[in-house]
């Protein structure tokens, strides 16, 4: 009886287990994909700012729920920072240095993809909504920013159309395909209430999540 009770519990064990390592394989998305996550500013550069709120600490907490997101996809996520700091190593120039040092990062790392994680700022504190950028360097960028945009607006209309910039220092200097979205105005008191809720950001992430395997996907 009890050996029969042991070989009963051993055998929903692997039944369960089994029926796990199915569902994951289904999930696995962006298996191997290689995704660079850049959250914007840090460290002494706070980025925009709004009372108690920061833009750097914002980028952060939203880019560790996507990267999680991502992970669960399958997808091998690196960060160009994880904590509370910059990248700089000039103090002269300490801006530039921070943003080539990041663009170095995700070009050295021959990623499929990247992503830089702000957010937006105006004196008009009526602007708000989500913004996708992108630099013409290369015909992908076009691409992923429309797709991300689209995808995007099908869960919210709270969304800009996508934008080209060639002018921002950094991705002058990145090679690979990627774009930086502007996840709303901490300068609007509806975008920032949404921004600091833990239950946004993690809609946020698996909407972003969602942009990036409708990309690998077309
Ligand atoms: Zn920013």
């Amino acid at each position: 009886m009890k050996y029969k009770s042991i070989i009963l519990i051993i055998f929903l064990i692997s039944l369960f287990s089994l029926s796990q390592v199915h569902a994951k394989t289904n999930d696995l998305t962006l298996l191997g994909k290689i995704i660079y996550l850049d959250p914007g500013h840090g460290g002494i550069d706070s980025g925009a700012t709004s009372g108690k709120y920061l833009e750097k600490n914002l980028n952060l907490e939203i880019t560790k729920k996507l990267a999680t997101a991502l992970g669960k996809k399958g997808a091998i996520v690196y960060l160009t920072r994880d904590g509370d700091y910059d990248l700089s190593d000039n103090n002269y120039s300490r801006k530039r240095s921070d943003l080539s040092n990041r663009a170095r990062l995700i070009n050295e790392s021959n990623c499929d993809l990247y992503l830089s994680i702000h957010l937006n700022s105006s004196t008009d504190t009526s602007w708000r909504g989500i913004q996708v950028f992108y630099n013409n360097i290369n015909s992908q960028n076009k691409e992923i920013a429309t797709i991300m945009t689209n995808t995007i607006k099908q869960i919210t209309s709270n969304i800009k159309n996508l934008k080209e910039d060639n002018n921002y220092y950094m991705y002058k200097q990145i090679t690979v395909p990627g774009i930086l979205i502007e996840l709303g105005f901490i300068s609007n008191k509806d975008d920032l209430y949404l921004l600091k809720q833990n239950q946004y950001q993690e809609k946020l992430a698996q909407i972003i999540t969602k942009g990036i395997e409708n990309y690998f996907q077309k």
